[in-house]
């Protein structure tokens, strides 16, 4: 039994650092991304944790499979292929401080994985099975997730989903934003940023838009993430704006990943169940959450920056 199985992309982002001694550009390689950053939270908060997807039998494989085994991520479900490199991406900073990704995607191995080598048993031993959109951008990956989807939703496995937009991963908008509201009918607790609120739904109101995902994919809990302002929230018992942490801010990586897994920490402490939870409690789990995303953000990169539970106890405290 695993608390949290999770199925998507591995990749190492290749991140700008600095220029060589002949004026080259640098580049520090960043393993992980959403999906794994997640359970690295998870696995430093002591859930027990698995993931499900491909990679290259390629240096950059073994690398990407090491860091999850290093943080504490069981790896039996993740596949190494002969036949497709490892995903990679180059980060380019613009001015003004704004990232762009240049993806080595065409194709990579996290879109080749196939349904049958989506282990059924893993996802269904699971307390939550935790997916995103990017393993839908394309065929044959789009599948093993459905095929996943389905085994989790066949033995009442709660799933959560963070779909991530990344325009130039999809073939076009529209079908970003139709297979992001696909992957929707299968969620129970859904966690989107305002930009992909906006996207999804066309509106901008934070009630407004979540009132219409919540009813109309028959969701339990839908986040809302603001950046450093925190989190708007909806769920059967309530909804409310929980404002986030005032911190030192170095870099906001994967702070979206460190805040959803450590919400998905704060729900396995109610047994991972939505009926036990109160509208108070629910707050107080954003809360944590939102303290864990803060102290994220005062350090460089997502999986290293992920804090231990007495720093985030000790910032959440304070607060509460
Ligand atoms: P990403 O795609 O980078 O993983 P996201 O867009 O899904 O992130 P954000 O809304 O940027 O997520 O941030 C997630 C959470 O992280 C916020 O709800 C908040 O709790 C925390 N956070 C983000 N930026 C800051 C900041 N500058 N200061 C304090 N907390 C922050």
């Amino acid at each position: 039994m695993y608390d949290v199985v999770a199925l998507g992309e591995l990749l190492i982002d290749f991140t700008p650092a600095g220029k060589s001694a002949n004026g080259n550009d640098l580049f520090e390689s960043n393993p992980g991304r959403a999906p794994a950053n997640v359970l690295a939270t998870l696995a430093k908060f002591h859930a027990t944790t698995a993931f499900i997807g491909k990679v290259g039998k390629d240096q950059f494989g073994s690398f990407l499979g090491e860091t999850l085994r290093k943080n504490g991520i069981d790896t039996q479900g993740l596949i190494y292929s002969k036949g497709v490199n490892t995903t990679l991406a180059f980060v380019h900073l613009k001015e003004g401080g704004d990232r762009s990704f240049q993806f080595y995607r065409s194709p990579g191995a996290d879109i080749i994985l196939q349904e049958q080598e989506v282990d059924v048993e893993l996802v269904q031993q699971a307390k939550i099975f935790h997916f995103g959109s990017l393993s839908m951008t394309h065929e044959p990956a789009k599948t093993a997730t459905l095929k996943a989807l389905q085994a989790a939703k066949a033995k009442s496995v709660l799933i959560s989903y963070d779909p991530n937009l990344r325009p130039a991963l999809w073939e076009s908008l529209s079908h970003a934003k139709e297979t992001i509201l696909e992957g929707m009918q299968y969620a129970d607790i859904l966690k989107l940023s305002d930009e992909e609120l906006e996207f999804t739904t066309g509106m901008r109101d934070l009630e407004e838009g979540s009132r219409f995902l919540f009813e109309k994919f028959d969701l339990k809990i839908v986040l809302i993430t603001l950046g450093a302002k925190g989190c708007f929230y909806r769920f059967g018992k309530g909804k409310g704006h929980i404002a986030g942490f005032q911190v030192d801010t170095i870099d906001t990586t994967g702070a979206g990943d460190l805040f959803f897994g450590a919400f998905l920490h704060q729900f396995l402490q109610k047994d991972a169940s939505w009926e036990a939870i109160q509208a108070e409690e629910l707050e107080t789990m954003i809360l944590f959450a939102n303290a864990v995303a803060a102290l994220g953000t005062t350090k460089k990169g997502a999986i290293p920056a992920i804090p231990s539970l007495d720093e985030a106890r000790q910032l959440f405290e304070g607060r509460n």
